[in-house]
């Protein structure tokens, strides 16, 4: 016997309900064992009706007392029951489903579940039942204890479901291999996984529900995380990264040219970039900090450091107007020191383009600045030491590898503004190593939020004009209407026309949207840095990294379409100087709960943490890391935000073993070592042989 066999093995699974049960993706004998409740029911008392309480959630146990069908004046068919024990009667009433009168009569045993409602004698709406003559033989499963309710397919019922699981199990739970070493399970009071198969579905009471809850998400998340652990070891072990020299004059004359005081958290960053760049291991480094923290200038330093030990480093943004803007500031930053900046974007013209490419190749050029143009193909480094990737979580993983590949094993550094809370940490960014910058530059001034609806516009143009005759300058972002940049663009282009002609035209307004020619884009960007705009209306393309300390006033029209960290973004892009700056969202009637909680959320704090954890409350995981660009892991049981001791436990132990164990050549990390290699092989995970 197996865990892989079919489950068509299992009394009272023919060919029909085996097909009915691939539909649930059951397949075989242990997809059926992991296959869990969706919710479980308390049965082992039921609530004399004549004590259920209008919006309780109660299951009733009595007779069919009285049936009746008939149609409403609308002509909705209405099938109700009466249900009566010693102490009262309830109703139970179907919409719409005149089969349901056929699986009644009177004098029928039964069990109700549901929400009872008062209207005016009680009544459950659509109830969850079972008739107890069916089960009458295996009653123990069904009723006077806490039953599993499993999600079904049509035509597939709670009490097969149940019958046919409880019988795998008896039949099964010895065969069931378990990986966790005994000394393992004793130290963190784990259950063992037969035991905790058998009471996820068939619980004895809450405490053996969770019991067997926490061993299994353990499971799940130990996998995980041995996962990372491997990865890690193996990065490390090889110790065939590049081993840049630290030491050297050119850093130290970058040093004397910075134009500020690096913040204590900026060199505490730089200090830990500095130590891996400087061993043998490859480095794979995640720079996280809020938006405005700084974090362009430690990518300045990693830079370089790759140069001054004779190899290129490359650096890509996920726009043009950012790569144009990185390009731009590292040029004129490293001037000085003698250092050659190149940039390379989609957009240029072929032949700047083949020049770049030659520049590259030939090892001319020492630091290349780009969008994901930087990875096509026909892109050859002389000698690439190290890959910067700002604002990563606009790329993909495949490409964040992709451009890796272009070096031998070049030192990489990522960089996000998308601060996120530490469990996620743990497993979205597992084999990486963290530096976070919590603090802003000094002499910030704090932004003050408002939220206005759209019939404020005209106060919220005159505070422009009071602002911009302050000297001060101001975005005016539209959004991205339902997925449409062609759309979107003519929103932008249409407000422009009409601000530019009523409200602003005695103002120097500009525009800016992703479709523009690239040296119209780049004109639009000098033009508002150099204070011949005052005004620029935007599409999201200056979502991201824009640094325009003299902006002070961002408005973001319709508001409720954003998200809350593209709002945290949008907003990012003021506050960066010292003058004070106001961030106006204005929005429209009939946004729904949801964007009103990001709105709320937005105009109570400019924490990015916080904003990332309400994002995580308001949304769930999922939702937060679109499942392409994540990679966060597919889980069956367990919930990184709600289960998160649980990660860390697990992450503890999987370090701790693959330290002690790294190979996994112990006869009791047999197992271990099986499950892993099987959910490499079926995950696909790009990863060295375990
Ligand atoms: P982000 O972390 O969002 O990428 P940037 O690197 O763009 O932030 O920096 C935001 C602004 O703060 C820039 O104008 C930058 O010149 C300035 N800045 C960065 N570090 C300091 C510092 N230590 N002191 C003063 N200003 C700084
Ligand atoms: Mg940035």
């Amino acid at each position: 016997m197996h865990l892989k066999d079919s489950v068509q093995y299992i009394k009272g699974v023919g060919p029909a309900r085996f097909k009915l049960l691939n539909r649930l993706n059951i397949y075989t004998v242990g997809d059926l064992l992991y296959y869990f409740p969706r919710r479980y029911e308390d049965r082992r008392t039921f609530s004399p009706i004549a004590e259920v309480q209008a919006n309780d959630f109660a299951t009733v146990k009595g007779e069919i007392i009285n049936l009746s069908f008939r149609r409403s004046r609308r002509g909705l068919s209405i099938f109700e029951i009466a249900v009566g024990d010693e102490s009262g009667v309830l109703s139970a009433i179907w919409f719409n489903q005149p089969f349901m009168k056929k699986y009644f009569k009177i004098g029928d045993k039964l069990i109700l579940y549901g929400k009872v409602a008062r209207r005016p004698l009680l009544q459950m709406n659509t109830p969850d039942f079972e008739l107890i003559s069916e089960f009458e033989k295996d009653s123990s499963l069904h009723i006077g204890r806490i039953v599993p309710i499993y999600p079904l397919t049509a035509n597939l019922k709670q009490r097969y479901l149940r019958t046919v699981i409880d019988r795998t199990i008896q039949k099964f739970t010895s065969f069931i291999p378990d990986m966790l070493p005994y000394e393992l399970k004793k130290k963190l009071n784990l259950l063992p996984l037969t035991l905790a198969i058998r009471h996820i579905h068939f619980p004895n009471d809450s405490n053996s529900e969770s019991s067997a809850y926490r061993r299994l998400v353990f499971d799940e998340f130990f996998l995980l995380q041995m996962i990372f652990a491997l990865k890690r070891y193996w990065r490390n072990k090889r110790e065939l990264g590049i081993t840049h020299k630290t030491e050297e004059k050119l850093i130290k004359d970058f040093l004397k040219i910075l134009p500020f005081k690096l913040t204590s958290a900026q060199n505490k960053a730089i200090k830990e970039i500095e130590e891996d760049m400087a061993s043998s291991k490859e480095m794979n480094r995640l720079l996280q900090g809020d938006v405005g923290s700084g974090k362009t200038i430690v990518a300045a330093y990693a830079l370089i450091l790759s140069v001054q030990s004779g190899f290129q480093a490359a650096v890509m943004a996920p726009t043009e107007i950012l790569a144009e803007q990185h390009y731009l500031l590292l040029s004129k930053l490293f001037a000085p020191l003698d250092v050659s900046v190149g940039l390379l974007i989609g957009s240029m013209s072929p032949k700047a383009k083949l020049e770049a490419l030659e520049d590259i190749k030939s090892g001319t050029v020492d630091i290349v600045v780009g969008t994901h143009a930087l990875i096509e193909k026909e892109i050859e480094f002389k000698k690439l030491g190290l890959v910067v990737i700002d604002e990563q979580h606009k790329f993909g993983t495949l490409q964040r590898s992709s451009l890796r590949k272009k070096g031998g094993r070049p030192d990489c550094l990522i960089m996000t503004a998308t601060p996120i809370p530490r469990t996620l940490a743990m497993t979205l960014y597992a084999d990486l190593d963290i530096s976070t910058i919590k603090e802003l530059p000094k002499g910030r001034v704090p932004i003050s939020t408002v939220w206005v609806k759209e019939s404020a516009l005209k106060d919220v143009y005159n505070f422009i004009r009071q602002e911009v005759s302050g000297g001060r300058q101001a975005y005016i972002v539209y959004p991205l209407i339902e997925n449409s940049p062609r759309l979107e663009l003519r929103a932008a282009t249409e407000m422009y026309e009409s601000l530019r002609k009523s409200e602003f035209s005695t103002s120097r307004i500009g525009l800016i949207h992703g479709r523009m020619k690239r040296l119209e884009k780049e004109k639009a960007m000098q033009d508002f840095k150099n204070r011949k705009i005052d005004i620029l209306v935007a599409t999201t393309v200056i979502e991201v990294g824009i640094d325009i300390p003299n902006a002070s006033v961002m408005v973001i029209k319709h508001a409720e379409r954003f998200g809350l960290s593209q709002l945290h973004q949008l907003r990012g892009r003021i506050g960066r100087g010292s003058h004070p700056s106001y961030c106006i969202l204005v929005s429209q009637a009939g946004a729904t709960e949801k964007a009103k909680l990001r709105i709320d959320a937005l105009v109570n704090t400019q924490d990015g943490f916080r904003l990332a954890q309400e994002d995580l409350d308001i949304r769930g995981p999922g939702k937060v890391f679109g499942p392409a660009q994540h990679g966060l892991p597919e889980l069956k049981l367990g919930n990184i935000v709600k289960d998160m001791e649980l990660m860390e436990l697990a992450r503890d132990s999987a370090f701790s073993l693959v330290k002690r164990d790294p190979e996994l050549k112990s006869h009791q990390h047999s197992l271990i070592r099986e499950k892993v290699k099987e959910r490499l092989r079926s995950k696909n995970v790009e990863l060295i042989s375990v």
